[in-house]
């Protein structure tokens, strides 16, 4: 190892006060603590963090190919010279090992030689987050150490949202939830798909998001009935369903919300498939609580449109977990036996969708609490609240 690599990073200058990870500043030690815990009962000497996701949960680093290294008493940042400042700003106080150019190591070479060096034996890499090229790379650039798959070492922490994250999951709802606001104030007839998620997608980062969570849905009409359609050429004013399913991204945390507004002419069967996906959820919602099985959950909302006779149009599950990931952990989906607890934040997301003539999904995030939930997300979804006039 050459110690001229080496560093800690710089104590947090003036400047990251107006972060949002620097309020977040003392829970990244915290989180590496009760890794090194989970760590230890593992019985590993020590883990390398891959998943990018997990890499930004335990130090704040919001940069992309850099790797920690994690041992019951030493966490190491093993990046590259791009990221040195960046690192100094986001992870004060942690121990970085920075690859210069010109040393014609790698990412794998460097973590396979300092793994030796540490004299760990038995390590473990997250068997989802590496590829298996890269795994048989470390395996073989290290012959004296025995490599153990693990899977959800991290996500099973990321799971609980703690203080700083449920702030920052509100920032991503609050900025999603105005943004949602300015379109619908600003819809016309001939408005295209694409034109909507664009003015979205500008709108949240003007209003202090970093981006869209994911790539926003806009679907008119028989485009609705595709549950992940990509905006096109369609123009508000050709039928009267408009699906948007949005989010933003705010310190790294994401929100996820769906509406159907009716921009036209309603129909019985639009009020008849609106009321049954806004009665599904509603339930579901009120059924999470700590200790409900999530398979439950999911059968509530399920039952109510399977009742209603378009059980076979709700083809995917209730919902995901939702945190720096769109997707993750707990699933509420069919057969699960998941028990909900206090901190985990979850989208509730029934929808119907009927091949050529559109569909319906409400989406809404939901924080379990002690008491039982809180519903995150408060765009209105009462049916004569969706209905717009446009010109
Ligand atoms: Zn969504
Ligand atoms: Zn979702």
């Amino acid at each position: 190892m050459r110690p001229s690599d080496r560093r800690k990073s710089t104590p947090a200058s003036a400047g990251r006060a107006s972060r949002p990870e620097a309020a977040q500043a003392e829970a990244f030690p915290h989180r590496r603590d009760r890794l090194a815990r989970v760590i230890r009962a593992k019985k590993l000497d020590a883990l390398v963090v891959s998943d990018r996701s997990n890499v930004r949960y335990l130090t704040g680093f919001r940069g992309e190919d850099s790797w920690l290294l994690i041992t019951p008493k030493k966490s190491l940042i093993l990046s590259d010279a791009r990221f040195t400042d960046q690192i100094a700003e986001e992870c004060p106080g942690l121990e970085a090992e920075i690859r210069l150019p010109g040393s014609g190591r790698t990412l794998l070479s460097m973590s396979a030689q300092i793994i030796q060096s540490l004299r760990v034996r038995n390590v473990g890499f997250e068997k989802r987050a590496l590829s298996y090229a890269d795994a048989q790379s470390l395996i073989e650039a290290s012959s004296t150490t025995t490599w153990t798959p693990t899977e959800d070492l991290v996500e099973g922490l990321r799971v609980f949202k703690d203080k700083h994250e449920i702030r920052s999951m509100r920032e991503a709802v609050s900025v999603a939830e105005r943004a949602f606001t300015v379109l619908r104030a600003s819809l016309r007839a001939e408005d295209r798909e694409k034109d909507l998620a664009d003015r979205l997608e500008g709108t949240m980062r003007s209003l202090g998001g970093e981006c869209s969570a994911f790539p926003s849905i806009c679907a008119v009409g028989p485009r609705a009935a595709l549950p992940h359609a990509i905006p096109g050429s369609t123009r508000v004013g050709e039928h009267p369903i408009l699906l948007v399913d949005w989010g933003a991204r705010w310190g790294s945390y994401n929100s996820d919300l769906t509406r159907v507004l009716v921009t036209g002419p309603s129909s019985s069967k639009i009020e008849k498939v609106y009321q049954t996906v806004l009665s599904a959820q509603k339930k579901a919602i009120e059924a999470i609580r700590p200790g409900a099985r999530a398979g439950d959950v999911d059968r509530i909302a399920r039952r109510t449109i399977e009742e209603a006779g378009f059980g076979r149009y709700f083809g995917h599950s209730l919902g995901h977990g939702l945190g720096l990931k769109v997707h993750e952990a707990p699933g509420l989906r069919e057969g699960s036996d998941v028990l909900l607890e206090p901190g985990m934040i979850v989208t509730v997301e029934p929808g119907i969708y009927l091949k050529d003539w559109g569909g319906v999904r409400i989406e809404d995030d939901v924080l379990v609490t002690k008491a039982g939930h809180e519903v995150l997300t408060s765009v209105p979804k009462e049916f004569d609240e969706v209905i717009v006039g446009i010109s």
